[in-house]
């Protein structure tokens, strides 16, 4: 079985003590952490086999020791909300309210097929891992007639990229005719929804510990889905053991829809459908009274907060220090793609602390708070608490390695503060179940360049400017 040891980088360990080691080590044994703690890894190393000199291969059969002094290691990223398939349509309504937004894209996207979202996935999933982020969920819900298998195109691009992958099986079943917001054409029949979801499951699930993928539901909005595709959602779900997932209180636009069209708030509405509880999450949770955050609290229901796509689209300001105080769980999510073109992981961190303070002063959301977030909350909301989203002995190897001894954190002393504050620092390493995906800010599993090129094309294609 290889060994990988990371010797000499500070260690943020994100676990329930957080412990933390200015000089420390990790090791790494096949897919999963075997030790991490201060000082040098020569104990460990000893015991594994691993020789101590040298920065690259150490001449022992598959064991590899890294110098990682002036580093920082850190659990991977974990993103809780995002639609890959966005990715070909960034820097559209780029002033524009989201109803707005989703109006003028809705026909864009109607346009999709396999040979358009598996290169945009690959460019969306490729880019995330250059931001740190090993897991990753997926929200797609538009799905052609003639578009062929997209849920299946973003498995596969997310195969090759190599990143733990939480897909989401979305639906839109309400269209303008019968009051929703997206145009007939792009919304399915309810009944097709259910079988082409408990097909995913069987096709793509896997429930097994370790797991790189595992599927969930996900009916996109209440202003895009009927309650009964609600209903019926909840309870396939339910049946066959996976997470429910949807957008919720995003605007105050879906506020009004909301009262206008169900006469309760968004959380009221979910409530009455069953579809509150510990294996759902919801993306944004922006408008939230404090009724609906202590009922969030109760049922253990998770929010995905994304900062950045709420600053583009002018959303508002989600309430996390409330959220947090509360004991809802909280991930973060890069949103959009085209909500939010940046669609860095590392910089939702960076956003969710600055945003909360904005709002709330500058206490209202700690530096580690926010990497937390962005780490084990991010773990909670996915279900994989127990497997990643901190360094510890017997957890999967899913660690960012980033350097801080560059110009732009010299001299800062508290390096999760230059992690979450400075400047988006360099990549050294991203391990994703021990397989090395990014070194040294470069994508070791693709090449990056062919990827742009790619989705450049996929772009065009869709956007119509080929
Ligand atoms: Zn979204």
């Amino acid at each position: 079985m290889s060994t990988l040891v990371l010797d000499g980088c500070a260690v943020v360990t994100m676990d329930g003590q957080g412990s933390e080691y200015a000089a420390g080590h990790v090791v790494v044994t096949g897919n999963v952490i075997s030790a991490v703690g201060p000082g040098s890894a020569n104990s460990s190393a000893a015991n594994s086999g691993v020789a101590n000199s040298g920065v690259a291969n150490s001449g022992v059969a598959n064991s590899r020791r890294i110098d990682a002094s002036g580093c920082l290691a850190t659990p991977g990223l974990i993103n809780t909300h995002h639609h890959l398939y966005q990715w070909g349509t960034r820097g559209m309504a780029a002033d524009a309210t989201l109803f707005e937004w989703l109006t003028e894209l809705y026909p864009v996207w109607a346009r999709m097929d396999y040979d358009v979202v598996r290169p945009l996935a690959t460019a969306a999933l490729a880019w995330l891992a250059r931001s740190g982020c090993s897991t990753t969920m997926d929200h797609h819900y538009i799905f052609p007639r003639a578009g062929g298998d997209l849920l299946g195109a973003t498995v596969a691009a997310a195969r090759q990229v190599g990143l733990r992958f939480h897909p989401t099986r979305g639906s839109m079943d309400l269209g303008a005719s019968a009051g929703g917001l997206p145009p007939d054409d792009v919304v399915e029949d309810r009944d097709a929804i259910l079988v082409a979801s408990k097909a995913a499951i069987e096709e793509f699930h896997d429930a097994s510990p370790h797991s790189m993928l595992r599927i969930g539901l996900a009916p996109c909005s209440p202003f895009s889905v009927t309650s009964g595709l609600l209903t019926d959602a909840a309870e396939l779900a339910r049946h066959a053991g996976v997470r429910l997932h949807t957008h919720l209180a995003e605007t105050a636009d879906e506020d009004e829809y909301c009262a206008e069209h169900f006469g309760c708030t968004p959380v009221e509405y979910l409530d009455s459908l069953g579809w509150l509880g510990d294996d759902v999450w919801l993306a944004h949770g922006v408008h939230l009274g404090d009724a609906a955050i202590t009922r969030l609290a109760a049922t253990g229901t998770g929010v995905a907060h994304c900062p950045s796509s709420n600053g583009r689209l002018g959303a508002g300001i989600c309430r996390t220090h409330d959220l947090l105080a509360a004991k809802v769980p909280v991930g973060l999510g890069v949103d959009g793609a085209a909500s939010s073109e940046e669609n860095s992981l590392i910089g939702e961190v960076r956003q969710a602390a600055l945003i909360a303070r904005s709002a709330g002063g500058p206490r209202a959301m700690t530096v580690r708070q926010a990497l937390e977030l962005g780490t084990m909350g991010g773990a909670r909301l996915l279900g994989r608490d127990q497997e990643i989203g901190s360094l510890e002995t017997g957890k999967l190897a899913d660690i960012a390695l980033w350097r801080l001894d560059g110009l732009p954190h010299a001299g800062i002393t508290d390096l999760v503060a230059a992690l979450v504050l400075g400047a988006r620092p360099p990549l050294e390493l991203l391990l994703v179940n021990g397989e090395t995906i990014v070194e040294r800010d470069q994508l070791v599993t693709v090449d990056e360049r062919g990827v742009a090129a790619q989705a450049r094309r996929a772009s065009a294609v869709l956007t119509g400017h080929r």
